[in-house]
């Protein structure tokens, strides 16, 4: 869709001239190649997932014009990064770094500044530098995607070795992933903890590489994360101190086979119990994966069907009998709750930790393990069972279908795995929901001593009143979430002053010690300004914050 625009264009930063912003630019080209720079002075187009714009976010929450980039420079080198970051120091232009840009839920490509310049990394720096099937280990650029990983994984023939763990969609880059510290759902779930080593421009133009990368000649860059000294990885994700250009990733050894199970639950308050069944299983690796609990309203979502082909009325939710009713005209049957688990390791290993599993989710009334060995090829949940074995995938995209121009935003709050926290935050986004006549779609993913609640709200784009109750129905969770001792794990960049602040212990302590380090590291506030809430000095206090 080409979306008319509405502002100037191209979207220039403020305080810029249309001027200063043409030299600027003029500048650039000279610096990079011509060929290598993009003024946007055209409407913007969304596209879909696997082309998605590098512009703006495909699915806004706001004002279309609000998160827009004014250009998009493509460099090709760590050396090309530093040119464009020292040009923007001398221009002060705001640049963001995108690595693929496919951050759907979360902003996608979209700068947190209008008219920022994004620096789209993966256009031009997409190589795998390194695989090692001695160390399992891998050395990859911004623009290498988890699917480009797991082919060339294959293409080497090491496919029946090495697993890369993906997140439910494939198509993003696993720099970008997991700087954002997203998840995926094998035993490598957690892409942050399982990451080694980072090459990172600063926003003055020096390189440091951390950890072992710091020590010349060193070949333990990939096999031991700290290196001597403070372990500085952690400010380089989500933050605005630095760009990555290369991170080092660790990879999952082949279990030597695997086995995905489905089990269900009939009511709503299973919830508790079922996570207090759950947290001992998982502490002990008995339920060895970032496992996902889903909702029955996301189980039929999933198939891909929009609601109106269930209920005619645009407005108000979709009545529980008629979830109920669709749910069991699937091969799932009808439920509340589906767990969706994987098993890894010989046969043999299998059926001890299925057979503890089993015992346990069996105590709660009505559970039912699901026979899936019939189930159709383009069912779920062989979906799940090729995420949860390192096999990028695309199914999870469809209850975006769910409304037209489906487009969705994520509430996304971490609690320990205990029943009582599941079920009050479950409360509380299912109360929001209601309120503000939105579908219910939460997936409860339990890492190793927490969890995160994942609620998309889907919404139509085009539509303003959609988009508000969206909004507003997020930014009501946050607060009543808050309130309760529960934050964000991530945010979208129209909420993130919201979200940094909530996490507000002793006067702010935490972000003023942020705002030192992005005063220090960058001066001018060129990068990525307000990500995560991080406001540099030229910025602050001016009325960016929303
Ligand atoms: P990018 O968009 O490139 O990066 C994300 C952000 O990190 C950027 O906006 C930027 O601010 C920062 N950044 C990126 N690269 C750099 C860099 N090199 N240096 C400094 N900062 C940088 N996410 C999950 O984690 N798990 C899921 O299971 C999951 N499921 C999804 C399901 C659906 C249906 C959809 C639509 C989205 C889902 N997502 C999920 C969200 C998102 O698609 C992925 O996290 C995706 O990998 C992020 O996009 P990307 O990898 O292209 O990162």
């Amino acid at each position: 869709t080409a979306i008319p625009r509405r502002r100037e264009v191209p979207a220039l930063p403020q305080g810029v001239t249309a001027e200063a912003f043409q030299a600027a630019m003029a500048d650039l080209r000279t610096l990079l190649g011509a060929e290598h720079v993009e003024v946007i002075d055209q409407a913007l187009r969304d596209g879909w997932y696997m082309e998605h714009p590098n512009t703006h976010d495909m699915m806004t929450i706001l004002d279309d014009e609000e998160f827009v980039a004014s250009a998009v420079v493509y460099p090709g080198s760590t050396e090309d990064v530093q040119t464009v970051v020292r040009w923007a120091n001398k221009h002060l232009v705001p640049i963001f770094p995108i690595s693929m840009g496919r951050n759907l839920g979360y902003g996608g490509a979209a700068p947190r500044v209008r008219g920022s310049v994004v620096v789209d990394l993966g256009r031009r720096m997409r190589q795998i530098l390194d695989i090692s099937a001695e160390d399992f280990t891998c050395l990859v650029e911004p623009g290498v995607s988890f699917y480009a990983l797991h082919d060339e994984i294959q293409a080497r023939g090491l496919g029946d070795q090495l697993w890369v763990d993906v997140p439910d969609l494939g198509g993003g880059s696993v720099i970008g992933n997991t700087v954002d510290r997203g998840v995926g759902y094998t035993p490598y779930g957690d892409h942050w903890a399982t990451h080694s080593g980072l090459e990172v421009v600063l926003p003055t133009g020096e390189v440091v590489r951390t950890g072992m990368g710091a020590l010349p000649g060193n070949n333990t860059w990939q096999a031991f994360p700290y290196g001597f000294g403070p372990y500085s990885d952690g400010i380089f994700s989500q933050s605005n101190f630095g760009i990555v250009t290369k991170m080092g990733m660790t990879l999952m050894p082949n279990p030597g086979g695997h086995e995905s199970f489905l089990y269900t639950f009939q009511r709503e308050d299973d919830l508790a119990q079922l996570i207090e069944i759950i947290r001992p299983l998982r502490i002990r690796n008995i339920l060895e994966n970032v496992a996902q609990l889903r909702h029955v309203t996301q189980s039929v979502a999933v198939r891909g069907q929009p609601r109106s082909d269930y209920y005619e009325p645009v407005d108000g939710l979709v009545p529980d009998d008629i979830i109920h009713a669709e749910a069991a005209k699937t091969p799932t049957g009808d439920h509340t709750w589906a767990y969706y688990g994987t098993t890894y390791g010989p046969p043999e290993a299998r059926a001890v930790k299925l057979a503890a599993v089993d015992a346990a989710f069996r105590q709660i009334p009505g559970c039912r393990k699901i026979d899936t060995s019939t189930f159709p090829a383009d069912e779920y949940f062989w979906s799940r069972d090729k995420i949860a074995s390192g096999t990028p995938d695309l199914h999870e995209l469809r209850w975006c279908q769910w409304v037209p121009n489906g487009s969705h935003i994520a509430f996304s709050p971490v609690s320990p795995i205990r029943g009582k926290d599941a079920a009050a935050l479950n409360e509380l986004a299912r109360k929001r929901h209601e309120e503000h006549g939105i579908d219910y779609f939460p997936a409860f993913c339990v890492g190793l001593r927490e969890m995160h609640l994942i609620v998309e709200i889907v919404f139509d784009r085009t539509s303003a009143p959609k988009k508000a109750a969206a909004l507003a129905c997020l930014r009501d969770m946050v607060d009543d979430a808050a309130a309760l001792g529960y934050g964000e794990y991530r945010t979208h960049l129209a909420l993130m002053d919201q979200v940094a602040g909530t996490y507000s212990w002793n006067d702010n302590a935490l972000m003023k010690m942020h705002e030192q380090l992005k005063d220090t590291l960058d001066p001018n506030g060129i990068l990525a300004p307000g990500r995560c809430g991080i406001w540099p000095k030229r910025y602050r206090g001016r009325g960016w914050e929303m």
